[in-house]
């Protein structure tokens, strides 16, 4: 967390991080509110899923793996060969 002094948080424009914020690198700690250092609006970037720039969490990636049959694989590959 980075603590700034200036003020240019709570001058009203930006709102201070939800829950989902805490553990987050971007939090700014000022006049003993916390708030994102990249957005004005914390809570709708959590809106629609995971805050895109959360440093603390990341949504599941789903690896699908497909299978290959690898006599397949291998006709098709010497068929692209052959012209
Ligand atoms: S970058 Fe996202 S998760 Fe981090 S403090 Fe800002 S709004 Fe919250």
């Amino acid at each position: 967390m980075q603590t700034s002094s200036a003020g240019k948080y709570s001058s009203g424009s930006f709102q201070p991080i939800i829950e989902k914020c805490s553990g987050c690198d971007r939090v700014v700690a000022e006049n003993s509110s916390q708030y994102c250092g990249t957005f004005m609006n914390p809570s709708a970037k959590w809106r629609l899923g995971f805050c895109n720039l959360a440093t603390h969490a990341k949504p599941e990636i789903k690896v699908v793996t497909v299978k290959v049959n690898p006599l397949k694989a291998a006709k098709r590959a010497s068929g692209r060969k052959k012209k």
